[in-house]
C-alpha cells in the first residue's frame, strides 16, 4: 500500500476548514494554534505513510553565461538555469534535482575553451545550487575529450565546489568510454568516489548514414538508447570495469537497450571465442548488477524487467526535465505492481541519496 501524502495533507485541511478562527478576535491567545492551512501545493511522496525525499538524478539545464562564450543559444522552455523549475518539481512530487549539462558543445572545444567553459559552468551551478540546497545538487561538466583535465576538473568540481559528480557522454567524437586514453579519468572517479552519469549524445556516425532520418525522432528514439548500449558493452567487454571496480556509474534512460537483452551479451565469446581476446573476471550480465540506471522506461512492465536484470536497488528515478518525456515519474515508481516498500523508497530516492551524498533529513 502506498499513501499519498498530499492527500492525507488535502483531508487534513479539509477537516480543518469547518473550524471557526478567531485569531482576529482579541485576547483569544489560543486560537495560534490553529492557523489557517496554506494552500497545499508541494506534493508530498510518502510509502506506507512514511514521507520519502524524492531525488531526481537526471535534470538538464544551461548556463547561458558558458552558452554566450561558445556562441550558442539555447531556447528549449525550462532549460535555462532557474527558480521558476522548483514549481514544477512541487508539482511532480520532486523533492531534489541533480542537475546537469549535456556536453553537446564543448567536447569540440580546446583545451583552452574547455578550460574557461567547464569552469564556468561548474561554478555557475554550484552558485545555483547554494541558493537552494534542500532542493537541488549538482553533477560537474568535464572537458572529456582532454582525459587528464577531465580528472582535473572531476576533481576540482567535487572537492572544492562540492559537486556531487559529472555527466559525460556515450562516447567522446567518436573515442569510446572504455579507451585506455580515458583511463585518468576513471583512475579519479573512483578515487573520489563521484557519480559518472552516462548521457547519451545520439549515435552520429549512423546519423551520417541517413538511416534514423524520417518521422520519428529515430536519431534520439533509437539513437540515444543505442549509444548507451554500445557505451556499457564497451566499459564491460574491454575491462574497464574490472580495472576499476569501485566505480559508481549511473545510465541514463534505464541504460539503454542492454538490461533488455543482457543474455546476448553472455553468449558472443561463447560462440566465437576466437574473436574475444579480453579474460574478464565475471560474466558480462554480472556486471549489470554493479552499474545504476534511471527509472526512464515509461511502463510497469519495462521497470519490473530492468528491476529483474539489475535490481530494484541500482534504480534511481530520472525525469530528462525539461523535455516532456514524463511528467509523472513519481507514479511510475509508486504504481508499478509487486515492488516492496524498500524496493520503492530506493528508487524514489534512497540509492541516489547515497550515491549522490545527500544527508539523509
Ligand atoms: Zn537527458
Amino acid at each position: 500500500m502506498t499513501i499519498n501524502r498530499r492527500q492525507l495533507l488535502g483531508q487534513v485541511t479539509g477537516a480543518a476548514a469547518g473550524i471557526a478562527f478567531t485569531s482576529c478576535g482579541f485576547g483569544h491567545h489560543h486560537a495560534a494554534a490553529q492557523p489557517a492551512a496554506p494552500a497545499v501545493r508541494r506534493r508530498e511522496v510518502a510509502v506506507s505513510g512514511k514521507r520519502v525525499r524524492t531525488v531526481d538524478v537526471h535534470a538538464h539545464c544551461h548556463i547561458p553565461e558558458a552558452d554566450a562564450l561558445m556562441g550558442v543559444k539555447q531556447t528549449f522552455p525550462g532549460l535555462m538555469i532557474g527558480d521558476d523549475r522548483i514549481k514544477i518539481m512541487d508539482e511532480q512530487g520532486i523533492d531534489i534535482e541533480a542537475l546537469s549539462i549535456n556536453p553537446v558543445f564543448w567536447y569540440k572545444a580546446d583545451p583552452d575553451l574547455a578550460r574557461q567553459v567547464v569552469k564556468l559552468q561548474n561554478e555557475k551551478l554550484t552558485e545555483f545550487c547554494a541558493k537552494h540546497p534542500d532542493r537541488f545538487v549538482g553533477l560537474a561538466s568535464v572537458a572529456l575529450q582532454h582525459p587528464e583535465l577531465a580528472a582535473e576538473q572531476l576533481g576540482d568540481a567535487t572537492k572544492r565546489l562540492g559537486l556531487r559528480g559529472a555527466l559525460i557522454g556515450g562516447s567522446v567524437n567518436g573515442m569510446e568510454l572504455a579507451d585506455p586514453k580515458l583511463h585518468p579519468f576513471w583512475a579519479k572517479a573512483e578515487e573520489l568516489g563521484a557519480l559518472i552519469f552516462i548521457h547519451p549524445q545520439g549515435t552520429p556516425e549512423i546519423e551520417a548514414t541517413g538511416r534514423l532520418k524520417g518521422n520519428g525522432v529515430l536519431g534520439n528514439v533509437i539513437g540515444n538508447p543505442l549509444e548507451t548500449t554500445i557505451a556499457l558493452s564497451h566499459l564491460i567487454f574491454q575491462g574497464t570495469l574490472d580495472a576499476y571496480p569501485g566505480l559508481k556509474i549511473c545510465a541514463a534512460h534505464g541504460g539503454g537497450y542492454l538490461p533488455s537483452y543482457a543474455a546476448r551479451s553472455d553468449q558472443g565469446c561463447v560462440t566465437f571465442p576466437t574473436r574475444c581476446d579480453v579474460t574478464l573476471k565475471k560474466k558480462p550480465t554480472e556486471y549489470l548488477r554493479q552499474l545504476y540506471y534511471d527509472s526512464m522506461v515509461f511502463t510497469s512492465e519495462g521497470l519490473r524487467h530492468l528491476i529483474a536484470e539489475v535490481g530494484a536497488d541500482q534504480i534511481v528515478m530520472g525525469t530528462d526535465y525539461p523535455f516532456p518525456w514524463t511528467t509523472t515519474a513519481v507514479d511510475h515508481i509508486l504504481n508499478t505492481p509487486g515492488l516492496s516498500d524498500a524496493d520503492r523508497v530506493a528508487m524514489l530516492g534512497g540509492t541516489a541519496h547515497k550515491l549522490l551524498g545527500i544527508k539523509p533529513i
